[in-house]
């Protein structure tokens, strides 16, 4: 099982573009950094700008200029530095993956100029102003698996 921890700085970013975003979704691409065997750290994330109620489009030609950014600024260590994923917000409902996010996601993982071995989807909601959140892993081979999801507590 993957372990993914949100560190406190990318934490209140999230927070921030929730409160920001109300009733709209939003959401991004995540970047992470490998800390150990089976467990990422987000480092970074994009926010796009919230559209319709569950309908957030993702844009994979600014996915790719972000990842390449974000390798070029860690030197180009690409084994350590890399796409992690996608986050997106469920301001309304419930933080289970809907099928189209499980369509989504495995365009993405099994897209070749992704090049991705793996693909993690965070889905958030802020609870009053409670951060609340799930994560889920996606496989080239189409299988999902539900991952761990360390909410570290912002200052
Ligand atoms: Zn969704």
């Amino acid at each position: 099982m993957l372990r993914i921890t949100v560190p406190p700085d990318v934490r209140k970013r999230l927070e921030s573009a929730l409160a920001k975003a109300g009733p709209l979704e939003c959401g991004g691409v995540l970047l992470g950094e490998h800390v150990g065997v089976n467990h990422f750290v987000v480092r970074r994330l994009t926010i796009h700008g919230t559209g319709a109620i569950a309908s957030f489009v993702r844009n994979l030609t600014g996915v790719v200029a972000a990842v390449k950014d974000f390798c070029m600024a860690h030197g180009g260590r690409f084994e350590k530095f890399n796409y992690l994923g996608e986050w997106h917000s469920h301001p309304l409902f419930s933080l289970q993956p809907s099928g189209r996010d499980h369509d989504t996601m495995r365009s993405i993982v099994m897209d070749k100029s992704v090049g991705a071995n793996f693909a993690v989807l965070l889905i958030f909601r802020l609870d009053g102003q409670e951060l609340r959140g799930s994560a889920h892993t996606y496989l080239p081979d189409g299988a999902v698996h539900p991952s761990e999801l360390e909410l570290e507590p912002a200052r």
